[in-house]
């Protein structure tokens, strides 16, 4: 059944960004589906939820870390379709080195895609949501590295950590408008992300003994969607099997 609500998604082509799509599309949202390069297959995707589901998709593409771009794409889509009802900051990339040799560019491209997204993709968002006068959710995606740093990611750490004090901050401002903002914390998650070096390192510490599936952080964020979540807001929530 629809909802008549739509939530925004970044980086929804592949991996958790997808995972979500496909479960928030289940339960009757509209989406607009986000990607850098990949619009492929998020045609693809749309056509699939379409049928399946009867989803109205709205797709966007622009560079998360490119402010100016962002900022035109989301207007553009918010004079077309008006303020969402939901919007998942998902989008992410690694570039992994030892903190000695890390270079500048996988220090910037870090914080610029991970971190600089919180404003470039929410801030053009933000008033026209709080305009609406309705109930809105916030999501964020951190993670596990971000809460308790992680060798070989400074950089990754850096903006993840970043996202937690950001998203809280926003939890605030934003909490008297019954829009909730609140950030996910997950930890090793199947998807293209993980190396196999990774794996290899982490799972050892990961209590339940096996990667956690983007499906799982999906079922989180439908969560947090739904109106039983209206009074959760600013927390961190981690999907992790146990590592912390
Ligand atoms: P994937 O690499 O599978 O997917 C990343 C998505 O982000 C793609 O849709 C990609 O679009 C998009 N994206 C990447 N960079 C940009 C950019 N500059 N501008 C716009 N879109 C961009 O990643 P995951 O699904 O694994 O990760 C999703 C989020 O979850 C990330 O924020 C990640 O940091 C976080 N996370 C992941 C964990 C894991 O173990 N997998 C653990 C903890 C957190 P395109 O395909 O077009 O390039």
């Amino acid at each position: 059944m629809k909802l008549n609500k739509t939530v925004l998604i970044t980086g929804a082509s592949k991996g958790i960004g997808k995972a979500i799509a496909c479960k928030l599309a289940a339960e009757g949202y509209d989406l607009a589906l986000h990607c850098r390069s990949s619009i492929g297959e998020l045609k693809l995707l749309a056509d699939s939820l379409q049928k399946e589901f009867n989803t109205d998709s709205h797709l966007l593409q622009f560079d998360v870390s490119d402010r100016v771009a962002s900022k035109d794409s989301l207007e553009d889509y918010l004079a077309k379709a008006g303020a969402p009802y939901g919007i998942v900051c998902n989008a992410g990339i690694t570039a992994d080195n030892s903190f000695p040799a890390m270079l500048g560019e996988e220090w910037d491209s870090v914080i610029n895609t991970n971190l600089g997204s919180f404003y470039n993709v929410l801030h053009p968002l933000v008033m026209p949501m709080v305009t609406a006068r309705k109930p809105g959710r916030i999501i964020t995606m951190s993670s596990v590295s971000g809460v308790m740093g992680n060798r070989g990611q400074v950089n990754y750490s850096a903006s993840k950590a970043g996202i937690i004090g950001a998203t809280k901050a926003l939890a605030i401002e934003l909490a008297k408008r019954n829009i909730t903002v609140n950030c996910l914390a997950p930890g090793l998650i199947e998807t293209d992300m993980v190396s196999q070096e990774i794996i290899d390192v982490v799972l050892q510490g990961v209590p339940a003994q096996r990667m956690g599936k983007p499906e799982e952080v999906a079922a989180t964020v439908s969560f947090l969607m739904s109106e039983g979540a209206a009074y959760i807001t600013r927390q961190v929530i981690s999907v992790n099997g146990g590592m912390i």
